[in-house]
């Protein structure tokens, strides 16, 4: 029998197959050749609706199959109207907000378009721009980028967005919360007036809803969660600990070799050079991602956890945005997010495709009020694990002060720390301007 999927007010058959599409056969032939049979729900709606040339607004989440419910249509789309490439002239732009979900993308795009003619280029910060510039001046037909990079290409000449038609908007609720505003209104100010544009993000905050609106053109909702069964396929479990216990309770958990594929979530990039030197000390193989850290190294260290030479990746939540590596068995969060969606955007990195997995929370006294942010959000009680040697009564037992209060007291004690350090260790340095990457 057909799933019937309703979406605003109309009704789509859910197409059952790839096949079921109208796409071109170069690109059956490369959904064939990468394994794909069944559309994620996304794809089942987003593909025809794009086809048919709808603006998109689509509320979902890395991991739900969105790359390809909007490259497919796009490289569908451009292979059709067959126009003639153009150096520096792209003819898709895909905006993306980080390095690593640029590069994911533009993998992506050379896998699916892997028997068709067009080019790709990515384009992002942090390193030398030879290459980029040079692959921009042979020609590209879709071109994925992050902001930042964009502009300053832009700006130097070597790229022009006056022939884009097609416009993506990737995880438009992290580029606002990276400060990607300004940028992403000057990238709109560049591109023609005439364009089709497809806006995803994961959630839909007021601001958010706002940018919608500016971009889109009578758009087609679609909002697709990730699947239930994926949470409940996660063992969620909290400990309560001490904050200075927590590089203890981490190793011992370790030491399980049950824990074969790990990511740790910290608050900080500090907390992850310290936490990482701490496993080298016990022995513990492990690798760090945070905004610090060069794309290159960046790269190597994800590589290096999917190819399972290092048994722990360390992240902060901004420079693990999106990535996608299978076989994760547990998600630590060592330190625990007060945003309920990150708690399951983080813990969604295991259980994939139907595999079970953990999800383990330290939760500090001052930490518990977000515990009950999440379970509110979540509506679920996570079961509380007292079985182990850092067990603190003094967490599991404190009250649950509002989340801006519990926040507000350990930005203060961070503070107090990171001044007493600098007082030790010299001058202090020049303020930069704050940003939002910046304080992960
Ligand atoms: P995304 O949300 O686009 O990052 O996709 C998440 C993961 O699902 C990626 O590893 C994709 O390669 C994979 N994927 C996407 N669509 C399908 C599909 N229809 N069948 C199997 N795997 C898929």
């Amino acid at each position: 029998m057909e799933g019937i999927y309703f979406c605003e007010t109309q009704v789509y058959k859910l197409m059952k197959k790839f096949t079921d599409f109208d796409l071109i056969e170069p690109l059956q032939q490369s959904l064939k050749k990468v394994g794909y049979e069944t559309p994620t729900p996304i794809q089942q709606q987003a593909i025809p609706l794009v086809l048919e040339g709808h603006d998109l607004l689509g509320i979902a989440q890395t991991g739900t199959g969105k790359t390809a419910a909007f490259c497919l249509p796009i490289l569908n789309y451009l292979h059709l109207k067959n126009i003639r490439r153009e150096p520096k002239h792209p003819r898709a732009l895909i905006l993306t907000p980080t390095r690593e979900l640029a590069i994911q993308i533009h993998d992506n795009l050379t896998k699916y378009g892997f028997f068709l003619p067009q080019k790709f280029a990515v384009i992002f910060g942090g390193v030398s721009q030879g290459k980029q510039v040079q692959s921009l001046r042979h020609g590209t037909d879709v071109l994925v980028a992050t902001p930042g990079r964009l502009l300053d290409l832009i700006n130097q000449k070597h790229l022009r967005l006056g022939k884009v038609e097609v416009f993506v908007l990737d995880e438009a609720d992290r580029m606002l919360d990276m400060g990607f505003l300004n940028d992403i209104k000057k990238v709109l100010a560049l591109l023609p007036r005439k364009r089709h544009n497809l806006f995803f993000s994961a959630t839909m905050p007021t601001a958010i809803k706002k940018l919608a609106t500016s971009i889109l053109v009578n758009p087609k909702k679609i909002e697709v969660t990730p699947p239930a069964t994926t949470v409940e396929l996660i063992h969620q479990m909290v400990m309560y600990v001490n904050k200075k216990e927590k590089p203890n309770l981490l190793v011992h958990l370790l030491k399980d070799k049950s824990f074969k594929r790990t990511l740790v979530f910290v608050g900080m990039k500090h907390i992850a050079n310290r936490l990482a030197e701490k496993l080298e000390k016990n022995n513990i193989s492990s690798k760090t991602i945070h905004g610090n850290k060069s794309q290159a190294a960046r790269q190597k260290a994800i590589q290096e956890f999917a190819a399972g030479r290092a048994r722990v990746l360390v992240a902060t939540d901004i420079a693990s945005r999106g990535i996608d590596i299978d076989g994760i068995t547990h998600v630590i969060n060592y330190d625990l997010s007060n945003v309920a969606e990150s708690y399951v955007h983080r813990i969604g990195r295991t259980a994939r495709a139907g595999s079970e997995g953990a999800a383990v929370s330290f939760v500090t006294a001052d930490e518990k009020s977000y515990l009950a942010n999440i379970e509110r959000a979540t509506k679920q009680k996570i079961e509380v694990i007292t079985d182990h040697p850092y067990h603190s009564v003094e967490a599991e037992n404190a009250s649950v002060v509002s989340v801006g209060k519990a926040k507000a007291k350990i930005d203060e004690a961070q503070g107090r720390k990171t001044k007493s350090r600098r007082f030790h260790r010299g001058p202090k340095r020049p303020a930069k301007a704050p940003s939002a990457s910046r304080s992960y």
